[in-house]
């Protein structure tokens, strides 16, 4: 009944085989009566008359369970016992002695010799089969225990494998950022074997001195199940060269949520990297070479058009004044594109000296005058005409303040104003924490460009400052979402801050901060 009940529970596949009991013992009655006992549970049942038999028996199919006389002429219960138990392919075999000797030094030699459990003759049936029920039902879970180990085994050869094949550096840390696990390309990557770096802090290893919080992110950090973080830094491999790495963490949670590891996977982007300066290199240089033609263009455009202002009629002369003015946009372009390939590639350098902003201001205003002027708005200068000195670069602040000044006016309508404001300000109190390191200068320079134009949608303000970002329903004006990434490289180039807001009634307000010089 209790088999049954364990069969219909399911826990073993392996109980619901019948078992296969081995039965030995010199005297045919024993034999006969422990056989049909055994057969009336429903085992399926061999005999054997003598240890050598019994061995024979064994050999040729592996019983489930043995039940073994002590005393038998010639081999004896317990010289099977030792028999068995020395083999590796019966010594799993439980082994039940059955015997009159019943001392327990009996009970405790047959043990000794390996029996699983011993029996006293005469035994009462009932606890026969309990004992009997009892080996086999452990047994079988025995076999099972084995045999997941055996499939884990497999799959841990098999995942090791994966891992130590495959041409990602992987490795793992405990919370301490210790390292517990480190494959082959990881070996390789990083130049340190297994052995140096198991049980070494992360950024012992990973000695990445720009990678800012890869090895312990900051405490405000709240890592999340599913999450993913991808970082490109310098690693310096033992050997001392500094490679490009790509690497994505996954933290490891508890069952109650905490945080108790890291899994990393990493690659070597070198080749990928040198690719991508191959192609930016590329695109410089066709860049690069666009900008001569144009400027011939442009150039014999402006001859012509003098030369024959004055023979040509009105329709000729816009022709020819749209082509300047296609050549300038383009030409404008290409050298929004020549400084992105310049920043990109780290070679945009500063020529800084001492400059007066009021000086770039007053050019920026008069250089746009003439749109604003076509649109009808008015350019209105809140600064004093007293000198803003500055350490720039004159040619790329004026590229900022055009850019800005022009922007307003592109997007503010017919008959708009803008301001454009100046203040030195001596020792700002950082009210934002971007500004926090400009406290070191001894004053700064506050400049702003508001217009009362369109303004910039709140979601659009957070990226504003990025590559090719240009808001919508303002592409058709012309632009390349170019010159505010520009502009804001160049102004943290000079150790200064820029920002936008849109002010509470209309248009937005740009605003630079620029470390000051004294006077
Ligand atoms: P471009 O003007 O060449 O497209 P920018 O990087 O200078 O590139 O500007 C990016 C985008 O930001 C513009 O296309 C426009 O959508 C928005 N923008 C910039 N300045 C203003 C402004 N003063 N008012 C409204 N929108 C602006």
């Amino acid at each position: 009944m209790q088999e049954k009940s364990e069969k219909q529970g399911g826990p073993s596949r392996l109980m619901d085989i019948v078992s296969n009991i081995l039965v030995v013992d010199d005297n045919r009655n024993n034999l006969e009566l422990l056989s049909d006992i055994l057969k009336l549970e429903g085992y399926y049942v061999r005999t054997a008359e003598s240890g050598e038999v019994a061995l024979q028996e064994v050999a040729q199919e592996r019983p489930d369970l043995m039940l073994l006389d002590i005393m038998m002429p010639g081999i004896d219960g317990y010289e099977v016992c030792d028999t068995l138990k020395r083999r590796t392919e019966t010594q799993d075999i439980p082994i039940i002695l059955v015997s009159a000797k019943g001392s327990i030094e009996d009970t405790i030699k047959g043990l000794s010799h390996g029996a699983d459990d011993y029996i006293r003759k005469p035994y009462n049936e009932m606890e026969l089969i309990a004992r009997v029920k009892a080996a086999l039902k452990m047994k079988h879970l025995l076999d099972e225990v084995r045999h997941t180990n055996r499939m884990l085994s497999n799959q841990k050869e098999q995942i090791d494998t994966i891992i130590n094949t495959m041409g990602e550096g992987l490795f793992s840390v405990n919370q301490d950022m210790e390292i517990v696990f480190f494959n082959s390309a990881a070996e390789e990557i990083t130049g340190h074997n297994f052995r140096e770096a198991i049980g070494k802090k992360c950024m012992q290893i990973f000695d990445c001195p720009d990678a800012g919080e890869c090895c312990s992110p900051g405490p405000d950090f709240v890592p999340l199940r599913d999450q993913k973080v991808v970082q490109e830094y310098l690693l310096t491999r033992k050997d001392g060269r500094r490679i490009p790495i790509r690497k994505s963490t996954r933290f490891i949670f508890s069952s109650d949520d905490e945080v108790i590891g890291r899994v990393e996977v990493f690659e070597d982007i070198s080749r990928e990297k040198e690719l991508e300066q191959k192609k930016a290199d590329f695109i410089s240089m066709v860049i690069h070479d666009l900008k001569n033609p144009l400027t011939t263009i442009k150039i014999c455009d402006k001859i012509v058009l003098n030369e024959t202002r004055r023979s040509i009629d009105a329709d000729l002369t816009r022709l020819l004044q749209n082509i300047e003015a296609s050549a300038d946009h383009l030409l404008n372009l290409v050298n929004d594109l020549l400084d992105i390939s310049k920043l990109e590639a780290g070679t945009m350098e500063f020529n800084r000296q001492r400059i007066d902003m009021n000086d770039i201001m007053e050019i920026s205003i008069n250089t746009q005058r003439m749109i604003s002027l076509t649109k009808e708005i008015e350019i209105e200068k809140e600064f004093a005409a007293e000198r803003y000195p500055i350490h720039g670069d004159k040619d790329y602040l004026l590229r900022v303040m055009i850019n800005l000044i022009g922007n307003a006016i592109k997007f503010t309508p017919k008959g708009g104003k803008i301001r454009v404001t100046a203040k030195d300000m001596a020792r700002l109190k950082p009210v934002d924490p971007s500004t926090a390191e400009l406290e070191v200068a001894p004053s700064v320079l506050r400049i702003s460009i508001s217009d009362n134009g369109t303004g910039i949608p709140e979601e659009d303000l957070p990226t504003i400052f990025e590559k090719y970002r240009r808001v919508r329903g303002t592409t058709d004006i012309e632009g390349a979402g170019l010159g505010l990434y520009i502009a804001k490289v160049i102004i943290e180039g000079h150790g200064g801050r820029i920002w936008v807001a849109n002010n509470s009634d209309h248009g937005s307000t740009f605003t630079i901060l620029l470390p000051a010089l004294p006077e």
